[in-house]
């Protein structure tokens, strides 16, 4: 049955192009049709009457960590490495001793959050293997949100060993991986400096594979904090983001906060997505990343919120955040719209999903934001509107797939 939304305000299509007055039509959980003006055709099923609403895409949240839910703001004081390197960090000890049950309690209430706060779909690096996918399952089952699932095999090398001898993995880790694979969306990698060439290039190689049914993503970390990057200049001669497109050619890096111009042009050419991660950059102290630039140099943007452990999960806080940051440092600041873009359409586009926009062919995910919101009311400039003035409070509600996450109507 058809669902029809009336006399509604919305952001059209994958340029986000204002449409004061229009409607939607939604057929089967997808967009069947978009226009302006008054709706008169006749379909059948429910009508309801958009006056008052602006429809925003849903939000896609292109890289977080929900695992460590658990571990809010602990150790928020100590340095880069000790809070969340993959071996060492706070953070693995913490998911180490946690129980299970508490684990998933607290990341199915993150994905909740989420799912309020406009976000339809995320891609969560999922750590501790088969049985770190399971729980991301068990956290997400019944949820409308969509999860996006990279997982890894928990497998390090550490270049300042392992480099020069470049070891590859065993075959004991290539089945892990494998395994992996059959309840994953793909891989999500820790970085260059916890691999050898060796191992960067049997995941692509396992991932590629002619007998593999699907297509799978692959993500990695790359120049998150001066350190890393200065840590594979020393020791392999070469940047992170050399060695990843040299060895693994993933379909996104996730930060690039620390490359270097020639590493962004590079990115850009090979036609690799960047997911940024301003907030939690900001939390850990490790830069800010050069979004302007990256967009000028041609790379596809998305945004992410990162680990839990130390930013928030709200993409409205991430677009407020990157918007004046970026007017403060860039002569040439980004415009509120293309913001906008990286958290719907393009995230969509990096992650491979039909989310991401409002127009024929797409999910039915929409935000309905109340255009006579304390806050927003009178919007003059709905992008920006969006950008940095919707919080929560003027969401009246998310659907995904068609249906309305909370129950009832708009
Ligand atoms: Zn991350």
């Amino acid at each position: 049955m058809d669902l029809i939304v009336k006399n509604i305000s919305l952001l059209f299509g994958e340029n986000l192009d204002y449409i004061d007055n229009g409607y939607i039509i939604i057929k089967s959980g997808r967009i069947k049709r978009v226009g302006s003006g008054d709706y008169r055709e006749k379909d059948d099923g429910p009508i309801y009457d958009g006056e008052g609403i602006l429809a925003c895409p849903g939000f896609v949240n292109a890289h977080t960590h929900i695992g460590d839910s658990i571990g809010k703001d602990i150790g928020i004081d100590s340095s880069f490495e000790s809070r969340i390197h993959p071996i060492h960090g706070i953070k693995n000890k913490i998911l180490q001793k946690s129980d299970r049950k508490h684990l998933i309690k607290f990341m199915r209430s993150s994905a909740i959050s989420m799912m309020r706060n406009g976000i339809v779909v995320f891609a969560d690096f999922r750590e501790g293997g088969l049985q770190g996918i399971d729980q991301i399952k068990e956290a997400t089952s019944g949820l409308s949100i969509k999860s996006i699932v990279l997982g890894r095999p928990e497998h390090y090398y550490d270049i300042s060993r392992d480099f020069y001898n470049n070891p590859k993995f065993g075959l004991n880790v290539i089945r892990l991986i494998r395994n992996i694979l059959k309840f994953a969306d793909g891989l999500g990698i820790s970085g260059a400096n916890e691999n050898t060439d060796g191992s960067l290039n049997q995941y692509r190689e396992i991932v590629q594979k002619k007998s593999m049914k699907k297509k799978y993503l692959i993500g990695i970390h790359s120049s998150e904090s001066p350190e890393s990057e200065k840590k594979s200049m020393t020791i392999t001669g070469k940047s992170e983001v050399q060695r990843i497109i040299t060895n693994l050619i993933p379909n996104f890096i996730v930060h690039l906060t620390n490359a270097s111009d020639a590493d962004i042009k590079l990115v850009a050419k090979k036609k690799i997505g960047v997911v940024v991660c301003p907030r939690a950059n900001g939390t850990l102290g490790v830069g800010i990343p050069k979004i302007a630039k990256m967009l000028n140099f041609g790379c596809r943007i998305g945004i992410g919120t990162d680990n839990i452990m130390i930013n928030s999960p709200d993409m409205f806080r991430e677009l407020d955040f990157i918007w004046k940051l970026n007017r403060s440092l860039s002569d040439k600041p980004i415009s509120a719209r293309d913001i906008l873009k990286m958290a719907t359409v393009n995230g969509g586009k990096i992650l491979g999903t039909n989310s991401g926009a409002i127009m024929a062919g797409y999910a039915a995910d929409i935000i309905f934001i109340d255009k006579n919101n304390l806050d927003i009311s009178p919007m003059h400039d709905p992008h920006t509107s969006i950008v940095h003035r919707v919080n929560t409070n003027a969401i009246l509600n998310v659907m995904i797939d068609g249906k309305f996450v909370d129950g009832g109507v708009i």
